[in-house]
């Protein structure tokens, strides 16, 4: 049988994307914010409502650019261990230290009434993730590092869209950082954006991630390469376009897995919380071995065996990685890490078919 793969990327048709990279051939000018980034970074402006945005290269350096423009350079940053390894790791490479404080059991994000018995007099920022898309308890969050003055970045790349009571999810804390990598709702292959609150803050991004050059005779400070490529930008208009087609797809998708699956005992699904303007970036279940009469892993292999290839996600948490396991003790994140042994993600993705939806389900089933 043909194999489900977790994802598959949305692209718009051959003749698109090469009508859009025509301009691209004739101008030679194929990177350094060209025409078409120009033109992406004010379409996403619109899209996503925000008056500031700046491009990257991908969602990975994004973070580690809007730590650098934030100011923040030295001291501890209390985030999660339930995220791709990407959001610590740029912690640790702008120089600081990753505090993991744990998550809720509910939706998978911050608990921010355990962040305040983490914060010490060397903790400079929070940065949490909206995990699978669900937003984090922003206003919490929010509260405590007003009382302790400490910044607030958002690792949104699950979130790309999405609004909650009307609000975009970037205008929340100091900044916000996307991923459009190719295996994300919205892509351009590899890039990712800052989402800020001034021109001040998007003109700074624009050049720390141009190595921090200001202009041909002045360097202010050190920064990486991370800006985006006009191909990229090129297939960013084009998906830009069928976006919102994109997420109805996967809207129907995710319904009708909710349909099917609501009631199977031992599995629990996702809630998407009452206002949200969901992008449906991903399906987790949770799987409760005593109920469901399987673990995760069992369940994993038998999906496989059906050429079924969902995805422990996140599963090892950070704090297991080898890169970080003799500095941390996963168990001092006990929901964490119970969650990261009980979750997978099964497919979806635009145009995943009911038939391939019945074929996961009856495997989950044991039908
Ligand atoms: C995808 C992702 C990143 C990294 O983005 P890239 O574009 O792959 O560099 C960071 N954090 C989270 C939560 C992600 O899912």
């Amino acid at each position: 049988m043909e194999k489900i793969y977790v994802t598959r990327s949305s692209i718009p048709s051959i003749e698109e994307y090469i009508e859009e990279i025509k301009p691209v051939f004739e101008s030679h000018w194929l990177t350094n914010a060209g025409p078409k980034h120009e033109e992406l970074r004010e379409s996403l402006k619109k899209y996503l409502k925000t008056p500031n945005l700046a491009l990257t290269v991908n969602g990975h350096l994004a973070i580690e650019v809007a730590l650098q423009m934030l100011g923040l350079d030295h001291g501890e940053v209390i985030t999660t261990p339930f995220t791709f390894v990407s959001t610590s790791n740029a912690i640790v490479r702008m120089g600081m230290k990753p505090v993991f404080c744990d998550i809720r059991e509910d939706d998978y994000t911050m608990d921010a009434s355990k962040i305040e018995a983490l914060i010490t007099p060397e903790t400079v920022a929070i940065l949490p993730v909206h995990v699978y898309g669900n937003i984090c308890d922003t206003e919490a969050i929010e509260a405590i590092a007003k009382k302790h003055g400490l910044k607030v970045i958002y690792d949104a790349s699950h979130t790309f869209g999405e609004e909650l009571n009307g609000v975009e999810v970037g205008n929340f804390g100091d900044a916000s950082t996307l991923s459009f990598h190719a295996t994300k709702v919205y892509h351009t292959i590899e890039g990712g954006a800052v989402v800020c609150h001034s021109q001040e803050e998007e003109d700074r991004v624009r050049i720390i991630r141009d190595f921090g050059i200001v202009d041909e005779e002045h360097t202010n400070e050190i920064g990486p390469n991370a800006k985006m490529n006009e191909f990229a930008a090129a297939m960013g208009i084009c998906n830009l376009r069928h976006v919102d087609a994109w997420i109805e797809e996967r809207r129907d998708a995710y319904e009708y897995y909710i349909e099917q699956l609501t009631d199977v005992k031992g599995i629990r699904l996702n809630k998407i919380a009452e206002g949200l303007k969901s992008n449906y970036a991903y399906f987790p279940i949770i799987v409760d071995e005593e109920e469901y009469g399987e673990s995760r892993d069992e369940l994993f292999k038998r999906l496989a065996a059906a050429d079924i290839m969902a995805r422990k996600y996140f599963y090892p948490l950070v704090t297991e990685l080898e890169s970080y396991s003799s500095d941390y003790d996963a168990k001092e994140t006990p929901i964490a890490l119970k969650i990261s042994c009980q979750v997978m993600t099964i497919p979806l993705y635009a145009g995943l078919s009911h038939e391939d939806i019945d074929r996961i389900v009856k495997v989950i089933k044991r039908q």
